[in-house]
């Protein structure tokens, strides 16, 4: 199977990707628990007590697109998901490409990639790698007598409003029009003319999106980040790409503090990941109806789940350890719900 045969057959594909155990729980000797033996099926050992309260291990098989285990590098992951979507925004296409997880599974590695210095190998992540790919092909002979022209968003959506991340955090409104084209009013639109522009915009947002004194700022696992390449020939919308970093998934029954503001911070989150599933699957199902108003975040990608054009592609993080056991099978069941219309 090559990388373009899954997204170019079907509008959405479905992976999931495991990171490694990372040094804390291996000084915890946490066990692990998922397992990957290729060809898109994943493992979950869960630890469970029989009623003699001797404990085993119930094996649950998942089945994605592709599945991508701990050896897998960001440069594979890329290749497989969001590589083959680069095309469809030539072509004239929205392609949306999501990482999704609880916190702390590599949704920001993956997507953002990791300069920190922290880890040991720094790596691309999917936005700087797409971004090398945009300018690869805007440098090809057919596309180079086409008049198109790279632009990029990068927004943050907290608590169900929008920021600018290119523009300090300003925030901003989303109209809809009489046409239902949605708008968001003021946002940045850079225009770039190499993939290093790409990159610094990416650094600077990055920055931005976790500096500072709001709980916003001091969270930002609580927020969903957007980085969009915009392609448009004669200022006309040509092709979008979306790639979004989701909020963690973790559900507020867990959330250690029960102040308003986090409880509401987790409604939001849950309502717009609840949003997300319901307008990828009537992408899926080429729905007449697709209820992209349930959440600021599906209406800003609204252009995302029309048109027959449209690409989806969603990778779901986990993490490996027996301790995240619970949400490592919330966030497959999530996932899951896709590859089975
Ligand atoms: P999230 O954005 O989902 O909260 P992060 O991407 O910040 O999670 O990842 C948490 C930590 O794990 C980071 O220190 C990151 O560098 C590390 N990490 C995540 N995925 C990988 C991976 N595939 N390989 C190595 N380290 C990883
Ligand atoms: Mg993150």
């Amino acid at each position: 199977l090559s990388p373009s045969d899954t997204v170019e057959a079907h509008r959405i594909c479905v992976c999931v990707r495991k990171r490694p155990l990372n040094n804390k729980e291996v000084t915890k000797k946490e066990i692990d628990v998922v397992t990957i033996p290729g060809n898109g099926t994943l493992l979950v050992h869960e630890p469970k007590q029989k009623v003699d309260l001797t404990k085993y291990l119930d094996n649950q098989v998942f089945h994605f697109d592709y599945s991508f285990d701990e050896s897998s590098t960001n440069d594979l992951v890329y290749r497989f998901t969001a590589k083959p979507l680069v095309q469809t925004i030539f072509d004239g296409g929205m392609a949306t490409c999501f990482a999704y997880g609880q916190t702390g599974s590599g949704k920001t590695h993956t997507m953002g990639g990791d300069f920190s210095g922290k880890s040991q190998n720094s790596s691309k992540g999917i936005y700087a790698l797409a971004a090398q790919d945009v300018f690869t092909l805007l440098k090809q002979r057919r596309y180079s007598s086409q008049d198109l022209c790279p632009y990029v968003t990068f927004f943050e959506i907290y608590n169900g409003k929008v920021f600018d991340l290119l523009n300090k955090k300003a925030m901003l409104r989303v109209l809809e029009d009489e046409k239902q084209q949605v708008q968001v009013v003021g946002l940045q639109e850079m225009y770039v003319s190499c993939a290093e522009d790409v990159i610094k915009m990416i650094e600077m947002g990055s920055a931005c999106r976790t500096s500072g004194q709001t709980s916003a700022n001091a969270n930002s696992s609580r927020s969903h980040a957007i980085l969009q390449v915009i392609l448009r020939r004669r200022n006309q919308l040509h092709g979008k790409f979306s790639l979004v970093d989701l909020a963690g998934n973790e559900r507020g029954t867990d959330v250690s503090s029960n102040d308003r503001q986090t409880l509401a911070e987790t409604a939001e989150i849950n309502r717009s990941l609840l949003a997300l599933k319901e307008c990828i699957r009537s992408l899926g199902m080429d729905s007449q109806h697709i209820p992209f108003r349930m959440s600021k975040l599906t209406q800003v990608l609204r252009d995302s789940f029309i048109g027959e054009n449209s690409r989806t592609c969603m990778i779901a993080m986990v993490s490996p350890g027996m301790a995240s056991c619970d949400y490592t099978l919330n966030t497959l069941r999530y996932a899951d719900r896709y590859t089975q219309t």
